[in-house]
């Protein structure tokens, strides 16, 4: 007979919108989405363990850059820093955990977290929800083996991640998806694609809420209204696979205010259009900017062209499945 873990790890993918419609904010200041989401190869690592010496009290919390990933490398070089990432309350990997523990109800031991980021900080690849959607999966599974009792339902820790951040549920997800409302009503897209895409990361981050209150500025509130539908194109464009065709659908209503508040990233964009990208667009709410590469080898071209003018870059492939467990022990 095993007994039950003492520790469990789960990953989690970040994620790109290939497209990403906004609407005017109902009256409670939420955009309306309609959004394609697509989860990233590039993936971050939550420990859950057991620890009975810390019955009642909060969750403590350790992070460190994955080793060997870029985001290391930023933060090796000062270009990050892992302070950005909070270690109370505020951060979305205890949230998720707390959540998790809430519902189970019954006192359980005491649990840390340790966290392995792969993916820069305030990035618009949601680093922060991939986290909160490993942690949910890792201690879900590490309760329920403790306990001896089912697991709570894909259909709940989705909804707990979705009182997290909008992103979470995708994130618990994975593959493609159409996101609607704030992007936590998902529509699983069939796709049997591989895309190829370069990743350029920026030095510095952006607030989510600046570059939508920039949108809002832009436009003529009220009354810009519903956001346009994700074409039945760009799905088709994912099955079977036709990068050409995506690539002429690509679209990103934060793009422009995103570039409003950091100009460098038009020539990010100008760059990677000459250096033979199919397409080019900052990824959610930016300021990363993300390019999508015609394969493999196309892709680590582009890597090694930005390198070359001392840019960071880094090449990944999507669709990749979403939160799961990766150890336990
Ligand atoms: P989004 O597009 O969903 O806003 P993002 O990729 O731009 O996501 P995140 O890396 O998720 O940004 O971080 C956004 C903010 O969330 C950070 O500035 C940080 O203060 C906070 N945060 C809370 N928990 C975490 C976490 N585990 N990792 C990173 N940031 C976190």
């Amino acid at each position: 007979m095993t007994s039950a873990p003492r520790w469990v790890t789960a990953s989690a993918p970040a994620k790109t919108n290939l497209l990403l419609h906004v609407g005017s904010p109902t009256p409670d200041g939420y955009h309306p989405l309609e959004t394609l989401f697509v989860a990233v190869d590039l993936r971050e690592t939550v420990t859950a363990a057991l620890d009975p010496a810390l019955v009642g009290t909060g969750v403590p919390v350790t992070v460190e850059p994955a080793p060997g990933s870029e985001y290391a490398r930023m933060v090796e070089q000062g270009a990050a820093r892992l302070s950005d990432i909070p270690l109370d309350g505020q951060n979305l990997a205890v949230r998720a955990a707390l959540a998790v523990r809430d519902v189970v109800g019954v006192p359980v031991p005491g649990l840390t977290l340790h966290v392995r980021k792969a993916v820069p900080v305030a990035g618009g690849m949601g680093g922060g929800s991939a986290d909160a959607a490993a942690a949910l999966v890792a201690v879900n599974e590490l309760l329920a083996e403790h306990l001896g009792t089912a697991p709570l339902t894909p259909g709940k820790l989705s909804r707990l991640g979705a009182g997290l951040g909008a992103d979470v549920p995708f994130m618990l997800l994975g593959g493609a998806a159409l996101g609607r409302g704030t992007g936590t009503e998902l529509e699983p897209v069939p796709t049997s694609a591989q895309l190829h895409l370069v990743f350029v990361p920026q030095d510095r981050g952006l607030s989510t809420p600046a570059v939508y209150r920039r949108w809002d500025d832009a436009h003529d509130l009220p009354g810009t209204g519903a956001p346009d539908p994700v074409p039945a194109q760009a799905l088709a464009a994912l099955d079977p696979a036709d990068p050409e065709a995506l690539a002429a659908l690509v679209r990103n209503d934060l793009q422009a205010p995103a570039v409003e508040l950091l100009p460098a990233l038009a020539d990010v964009l100008d760059h990677g259009a000459k250096l033979g990208a199919l397409a080019g667009w900052v990824s959610g709410s930016g300021p990363t900017v993300c390019f999508l590469a015609h394969s493999a080898d196309a892709a680590e071209h582009l890597v090694r062209a930005f390198s070359h003018e001392g840019r960071r870059a880094l090449a990944t492939a999507a669709p990749v499945p979403g939160a799961r467990v990766d150890a336990r022990g």
